[in-house]
């Protein structure tokens, strides 16, 4: 059986442990908090007409960097870079992340950066095209969207799981 391991990966409070969860439950989930007992989930997914297994790991509370330690990057096939589009400090804190991916992950490990919470119009503080190329410029593919509105969450897995398999 094919199984891709997944990271989520990213500053705090920016969106991925509701991202995983509006990709394994199809809905949105209000506040979740830091330390959800959980460290990954399962999903079934198809890729080029096989049958692909995603498990797909969130932190709790090593948001910081550094404090993930090497076991978790260890083996990971496709990493979620997410940044939260209304919050310009973490998308500041994108390069850091992916420095220590570099570090850490795999060397054929697949990058992916999601610009997320687009449902915001109002408090967006980050452009689509700061966005666009900062990805540009590290080589990996940009995608933004929203757990909230479901906007591009089962794309970027799609297009995570694609990428990483045919490695
Ligand atoms: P994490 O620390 O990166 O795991 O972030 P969480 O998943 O805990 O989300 C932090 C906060 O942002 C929570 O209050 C979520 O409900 C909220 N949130 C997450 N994604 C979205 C989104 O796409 N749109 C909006 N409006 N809020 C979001
Ligand atoms: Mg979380």
């Amino acid at each position: 059986e094919n199984t891709l391991k997944l990271l989520l990966i990213g500053s705090g409070k920016v969106g991925k442990s509701t991202i995983l969860l509006r990709y394994c439950k199809g809905k949105f989930f209000e506040t979740i908090g830091a330390t959800v007992g959980v460290d990954f989930r399962f999903s079934n997914i198809k890729v080029n007409n096989e049958n692909v297994k995603l498990q797909i790991w969130d932190t709790a509370g090593q948001e910081r960097f550094r404090t993930i330690t090497g076991s978790y990057y260890r083996n990971a096939h496709g990493i979620l870079v997410v940044y939260d589009v209304t919050d310009e400090e973490t998308f500041d804190q994108v390069e850091d992340w992916v420095k220590e991916i570099y570090q850490n992950a795999p060397e054929d490990c697949v990058i992916l950066l999601f610009g997320n919470k687009t449902d915001l119009v109002d408090l967006r503080e980050v452009s689509k095209e700061a966005g666009t190329n900062l990805a540009e410029r590290m080589n990996i593919t940009y995608l933004e969207g929203s757990a909230k509105s479901g906007e591009n969450i089962s794309n970027a897995f799609q297009i995570l799981a694609e990428r990483s398999f045919k490695k």
